[in-house]
């Protein structure tokens, strides 16, 4: 048997070690917490990436993905050439109260329209308003955070290599518009008149300046 009220005293003992200690509790709400920036908070669409494929329906565990589409006709790009059709999106939700925030739908999507955002603030109060539609998880794109920068030594993305070099054309080709521009003005001469006139003169307007 102890010495009366030592319990008391290890008691005391242990309230004012913590006491002297630094609180981890988080003052949520109050303060924000730190959270990283890949957080699985909620889910973003941007939707003109999104090729209508069902990919990302098909594989949620969940099935809580809800798409619908319709089929429109695009016209030839060329006379005589061929109509397409393609998917137009009229629906895209995703319900928040299914959702086990696995992730894969981001993963599997090949063109990239999906995308984590660190929000978690979305509680409701009537389950059926966590079934977000395509307006609402447009606005969580903005809270998206950009991608990290890559590693300085790393490959350049093909993207970059393919817009770099469409661009360089594109410069290449208004570069020589300009030149021949130029060219025919010099030709024509300050006068406006084509070159070559009838006394020989060059660039001549008739005066010999
Ligand atoms: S995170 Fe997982 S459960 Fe949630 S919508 Fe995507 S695939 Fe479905
Ligand atoms: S996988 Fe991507 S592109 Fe395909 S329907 Fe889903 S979000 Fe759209």
């Amino acid at each position: 048997m102890g010495i009366p009220g030592s319990g008391l005293a290890k008691g005391l003992a242990v309230t004012l070690r913590t006491m002297t200690r630094k609180s981890h509790t988080a003052q949520y709400p109050d303060a924000q917490p730190e959270l990283p920036p890949r957080t699985r908070g909620v889910i973003g669409l941007f939707e003109e990436n999104c090729t209508v494929c069902m990919l990302c329906a098909r594989e949620c565990p969940d099935w809580c993905i809800y798409i619908d589409s319709h089929k429109e006709t695009v016209p030839p790009v060329v006379p005589g050439g061929r109509e397409r059709s393609r998917n137009v999106l009229d629906r895209f939700a995703i319900d928040f109260a299914l959702c086990m925030y696995c992730g894969i739908c981001i993963e599997v999507c090949p063109f990239d329209a999906l995308f984590w955002s660190p929000e978690f603030e979305y509680a409701e109060e009537d389950i059926r308003d966590l079934t977000h539609e395509r307006d609402k998880l447009r606005e969580w794109m903005w809270t998206v955070p950009a991608p990290p920068a890559l590693d300085p030594r790393a490959e350049e993305p093909k993207e970059l290599a393919a817009a770099r070099k469409a661009a360089d054309k594109l410069a290449a080709a208004e570069a020589a518009q300009a030149a021949e521009a130029a060219q025919a003005e010099a030709e024509r001469g300050p006068g406006g008149t084509e070159n070559g006139n009838e006394n020989g003169t060059e660039n001549g307007n008739g005066a010999a300046s």
